[in-house]
């Protein structure tokens, strides 16, 4: 039963698209007032249009609505509560957090924040039991000049070969080094607590360290003011056992010991708990299952946006049926009526996040992101809308320009990688029981680490081995990250120095693996219009799994065991049974053969195939099938923002009232929490100037 209302989230979402065209009145009439095929409509006069905004009926209206409640969202909502508006903050899934609150919590700021200064003389103003800097004072010396000249150095070259901060958008990069500074006292003052400055983190530029992880210390009880933890809410590995509390990827919170604060825990829940309750405790109202469709602008192209058309999507317990609620819930406006419409006076902020759940958009920068089978986000924390690039969608409806598009192009991950982590179709989560998430992951998923890869083979759809599995292990492209030498990068690293690109430095430190690449090639299976390569499959046996001491056992695998892992004790069977995988188009037709050649190779001890270095023969039953995930974590390109974080449409002007931030924008290539939250931060502190609308009569509450 939960299953089909689940389900029905996603056919509900479906037909709210389609419901666009069902007649031509309704269609004429949204058509006119949001945008929608206004290019269909044709010879209708504008006041057509104009007539249709006053028949719009608002239920709910605030100064300023959010879209979302990732890391732009909540920076957004706080400080645009701060500076005196009201806020509104509409959320498609049944929490808070996005991908922020499953993140490792890594910000990177910098510009001469407060966390620099505070590592700069070795202080622990909050009593938090930091160790000694970790990094020494002078590399936290920092100013935004300098940042800004960091966040575009064009010499700036990866593992892959690629120099990515040359493509940062200039406008932006010098609004966003001015305000990390401000983000980052903004944070503390919204409870969130940091370890030290451990390095710089993925695009955060490379002369100086500026990135700090958000934590929690451990302690009897919860209490967020305080920053501490009690071991309930943060979950416990040992008893392989998360908690509602904290979704967190791989172990729930990692220890603090190699960060400088012993006794604390560090994660993106830690971050994104402490400003939830910072913008509940100041008065935040937040709207949750509502999914933000479409956004309403005065005519397509032109005029203020005025407010969002936004429907019901909740989430249900597989099992019993139950709604799914919010670890908190005062200031949630309980609405469940299917769509409703919002106003906003002033501003709307577009914190939606990602674009790669949406196979249209995505296919846009690579066309092999066709495959249906790919892993996107935290597709079993965010649910079945996960990272749908509505946001980006509604905004080019009217008229948005996009940016940045090719930004993920062999990004260490915007791209497909293939993950460790196999016979889970959430391997990006590795949740364990104990969140609501596992509910809808299953399984862990089993993590058979870089040595792992050595003890079994991977085969593609029609059961054909695709590379050397050795050199399958995810993150081989390594961003160039401070300090100079770390990730390969060039140790004598100059800013602005043609030596940075220098053939000879990229011939000695170029490590890209094209795994992904050939898991992703055409094979016979692969059927037109788009030639998809299907999933790709982990096969190993018994004695593997006592060598690695792989645990093939619920959590890791789901119980029982669901599509994504299978067991056999003959290759045969096994072969037939991954059809129960939902995008497996036929059985691994050559598995048994593929087998039979690589056991014979390795008898040898020569792959005559891929050249893999460590071969074992698969032999002993039973005989195992598991997911090997190819997933997209970040998303770079999107909605284009100027310098105050507001959308610009194709003609370049500015669309009145309309911000946006992280990865619903595009321009930026730097990684996650720190775009994001400066994004926020500035959107937030610019809708506040947005000329208010007058109140007026709605159905429901004006905020
Ligand atoms: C496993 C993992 C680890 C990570 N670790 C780090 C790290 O250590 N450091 C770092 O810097 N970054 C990290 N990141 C990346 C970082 O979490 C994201 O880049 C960041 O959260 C993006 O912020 P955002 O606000 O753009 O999107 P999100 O945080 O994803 O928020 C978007 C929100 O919008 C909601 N939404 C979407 N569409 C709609 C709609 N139409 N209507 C209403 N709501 C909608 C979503 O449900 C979601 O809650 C990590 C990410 C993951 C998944």
């Amino acid at each position: 039963m939960g299953r089909n209302k689940d389900r029905k989230q996603e056919v509900r979402t479906t037909k709210n698209s389609k419901t666009k065209n069902i007649s031509r009145r309704d269609f004429v009439k949204a058509g006119a007032s949001t945008g929608i095929g206004a290019a269909a409509l044709g010879g209708l006069s504008q006041s057509a249009a104009q007539e249709s905004i006053t028949d719009i009926q608002w239920d709910y209206e605030a100064d300023v609505v959010v879209l979302g409640s990732g890391a732009v969202g909540m920076a957004a909502a706080i400080r645009a509560k701060d500076l005196g508006s009201s806020v509104l903050v509409i959320e498609q899934n049944y929490d808070i957090g996005g991908k922020m609150v499953h993140s490792g919590g890594r910000t990177s700021l910098g510009g001469g924040d407060v966390i620099q200064e505070r590592d700069k003389t070795g202080s622990d103003p909050e009593s938090l039991g930091l160790t000694d800097p970790l990094i020494p004072p002078e590399d936290l010396e920092d100013d935004p000049d300098r940042l800004f000249r960091d966040m575009t150095d064009w010499s700036v070259v990866d593992t892959s070969g690629v120099a990515r901060y040359r493509y940062n958008d200039r406008e932006l990069h010098r609004a966003w080094a001015n305000n990390t500074v401000a983000t980052r006292q903004f944070l503390l003052d919204n409870y969130v607590r940091f370890a030290r400055v451990d390095g710089t983190h993925n695009g955060g530029g490379m002369t100086r360290a500026r990135a700090a992880r958000a934590i929690m210390k451990m302690a009897d009880k919860t209490d967020i003011k305080a920053g501490i933890l009690s071991p309930q809410d943060r979950g416990d590995p040992d008893a392989e056992l998360n908690s509602p509390f904290n979704p967190m990827f791989s172990t729930p919170g990692g220890p603090g010991e190699r960060i400088g604060a012993p006794g604390c825990v560090y994660g993106g829940f830690t971050m994104s708990r402490s400003m939830e309750f910072s913008a509940r405790e100041k008065g935040i109202l937040f709207m949750l299952n509502r999914h933000m469709d479409e956004i309403i602008r005065e005519q397509q192209f032109s005029g203020r946006v005025l407010g969002v058309k936004a429907s019901y999507t909740p989430r249900f317990h597989p099992d019993t049926g139950e709604r799914l609620e919010s670890y908190w819930n005062n200031g949630n406006i309980d609405e469940r009526t299917e769509t409703i419409n919002i106003r906003a006076r002033k501003a709307i902020i577009i914190g939606t996040g990602g674009m790669h759940g949406n196979i249209n958009l995505r296919t846009m920068m690579d066309p092999r992101l066709s495959e249906p089978s790919l892993e996107v986000g935290t597709s079993s924390l965010i649910g079945p809308l996960n990272m749908d690039g509505s946001g980006i969608v509604a905004g080019m409806k009217i008229g948005a320009n996009l940016a940045g598009m090719m930004q993920n192009y062999q990004h260490y991950s915007g791209s497909p990688r293939i993950s460790s982590t196999i016979g889970t179709r959430d391997s990006v989560g590795r949740i364990y029981p104990g969140h609501p998430s596992f509910l809808f992951a299953k399984a862990r998923g089993i993590d058979i680490r870089r040595s792992g890869w050595a003890h079994l083979i991977v085969v593609n759809q029609i059961g054909s081995r695709i590379y050397d599995e050795t050199k399958i292990p995810a993150g081989n492209i390594e961003n160039a990250t401070y300090p100079p030498g770390s990730s390969n990068t060039r140790e004598d690293f100059v800013p602005e120095d043609w030596r940075n690109t220098s053939v000879k430095h990229i011939k000695e430190n170029y490590s890209r693996s094209s795994a992904a690449d050939a898991a992703m090639a055409m094979n016979e299976g692969s059927e037109p219009p788009d030639y998809s390569p299907g999933p790709i499959w982990a096969i190993f046996d018994a004695a593997a799994a006592a060598r690695e001491g792989w645990k093939i056992r619920y959590p890791f695998i789901a119980n029982p065991p669901d599509e994504y892992f299978h067991q056999a004790d003959t290759l045969a069977e096994l072969a037939e049974m991954v059809m129960a995988h939902p995008h497996q188009k036929f059985p691994l037709k050559y598995l048994e053969e593929t087998v039979a050649r690589y056991n014979q190779f390795a008898d040898h001890g020569i792959d005559e195939d891929f050249e893999k270095p460590s071969l074992h023969k698969i032999a002993t039953p039973p005989f195992y099938a598991a997911t090997v995930g190819i997933r997209l974590l970040d998303s770079n390109g999107g909605l284009r923002i100027n310098g105050k974080a507001q959308v610009v449409d194709i003609q370049g002007e500015v669309i009145p009232g309309l911000y946006s931030g992280g990865e619903a924008s595009g321009g930026g290539e730097m990684h996650g929490l720190g775009r994001a939250l400066v994004h926020g931060y500035m959107a937030g502190s610019h809708a506040i100037d947005e000329p208010a609308l007058t109140k007026t009569t709605v159905t429901k509450r004006s905020i």
